[in-house]
């Protein structure tokens, strides 16, 4: 939730004019209460500027979210409906949910887009539909690893989905999961014919091309990008266990080269799936992507027997509900509960200078991220009482607010005799 701090900091600056305006803000705040931003709504069409995909405004953005497991893999696959989508959503603070549509593969008894493509569509729509509804990004990926056997159908199916909701900023577009061995010119001889077609319905949503190799050889796109789209970015993949240093390396090389880059798919273990979890690994990876503002999505929303998994073996979208998790499960799970509390931190502005309140939840121990010096520190009760005050004359001073009850709160900052307000939580 934004809040608008202008009136505040014009009206707040008189010390008797306090309380009228907290009050004013409690009233503002349960306005916006009822239509809360969503993800969609906060970030915009997502946008390629120079080697970042970025907000609609440009601001950096790294954002995180879930892949769905392959559409055409049977009992596994069950959690395309709008209860994952929901679920993944609120309680997981999910921006992204990934679509893998199966394409074509030995083991899927025809169940593939190619083979059964009406029943395809409407599994895949279902969860299109419900990201919608709820406000999340939904990337369309065309899951296989022979996508150029396919090229017409890929054609085909984009240019429908581009129809049907090129004028929706939650649609991402990722046209090839993962080449092997192809030659990168083969891949962007693919690529070139389904932009083309996605291009002829939706002029401006984010298209992602994979690149060889498992999506790991990204510097094969950056010394020979495809030029002339206004948003396009290329997948980067790597399960943390089996990848380190070296791909962190080719990564940051290849954006400056001048690429964006999107991890669409990464896992916490082996590059299996299977065995090889690896919270240590994967946590140096995470705080890589967010330091290097890189969106990321983990492989794989299922209840599949293997490591990457979040569902434990047969519990079904029921089970994800219930919160019956794998280890990996439970890390990524916390992992972006954490991250969107950090994220949800409202800025506020004195003289044009932003102020973070961390963290926000808080505790014990608040802290403000400033680059100038705050004068004081004073916090409100929802009636406008005050109930902690402290004068600090410091840059980035923190506040102890343990002696507070759990609940909302407004915090007011002054300095150089502006004032700022913002909400802060306790719990
Ligand atoms: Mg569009």
């Amino acid at each position: 939730m934004k809040l608008n701090t202008t009136f505040f900091m014009k009206c707040m600056n008189p010390q008797r004019r306090v309380t009228l305006c907290v009050w004013a803000l409690v009233c503002c705040i349960g306005l916006q209460t009822t239509s809360a931003q969503s993800v969609v709504e906060k970030y915009g069409r997502l946008q390629v500027n120079g080697s970042y995909v970025t907000a609609e405004n440009g601001d950096k953005i790294s954002l995180a979210g879930n892949s769905l497991f392959w559409s055409n893999a049977g009992d596994v696959s069950d959690f395309y409906n709008a209860l994952t989508v929901n679920h993944l959503a609120d309680d997981w603070k999910s921006a992204f949910v990934r679509i893998a549509i199966g394409v074509k593969e030995t083991w899927d008894n025809g169940t593939g887009y190619i083979d059964s493509p009406t029943a395809q569509t409407a599994k895949v729509r279902t969860v299109i539909d419900a990201a919608i509804a709820k406000g999340i990004y939904v990337i369309i990926d065309w899951h296989t690893h022979a996508a150029e056997l396919y090229k017409p159908q890929a054609v085909s199916f984009f240019t429908e989905m581009a129809e049907l909701y090129g004028d929706n900023d939650h649609i991402i577009y990722e046209i090839f999961n993962e080449p092997i061995n192809q030659p990168w010119s083969d891949i962007k001889s693919y690529a070139a014919d389904v932009i083309a077609g996605i291009r002829s319905k939706d002029p401006d949503n984010l298209i992602i091309v994979g690149t060889p190799e498992f999506d790991q050889q990204v510097g094969l796109a950056a010394a020979s990008p495809i030029t002339g789209d206004p948003n396009l970015a290329y997948t980067m993949h790597f399960y943390a266990d089996s990848h380190g240093q070296f791909l962190r390396d080719r990564t940051l090389q290849a954006m400056n080269d001048g690429i964006a880059l999107f991890v669409t798919e990464f896992g916490t273990t082996h590059f299996s799936g299977n065995g090889g979890y690896n919270p240590t690994e994967s946590q140096i990876w995470l705080d890589f992507l967010n330091e290097n503002h890189i969106s990321y999505v983990n492989w794989n929303v299922s209840d599949k027997d293997e490591d990457s998994s979040i569902v434990n073996p047969n519990r079904g979208a029921q089970g994800l509900l219930n919160g019956e998790l794998t280890a990996s499960g439970q890390f990524m799970r916390n992992h972006m509960r954490a991250r969107f509390q950090v994220l949800s931190v409202d800025d506020f502005v004195i003289n044009g200078e932003k102020i973070k309140i961390v963290p926000n939840p808080v505790q014990d121990i608040l802290s403000v991220i400033s680059k100038f010096s705050i004068d004081a520190i004073n916090i409100y009760d929802l009636t406008g009482r005050v109930v902690l005050s402290k004068e600090v004359a410091t840059i980035n001073p923190a506040l102890d607010i343990q002696s507070l009850s759990a609940g909302n709160y407004m915090l007011q900052l002054t300095a150089d005799g502006k004032s700022a307000v913002t909400k802060i939580t306790k719990f």
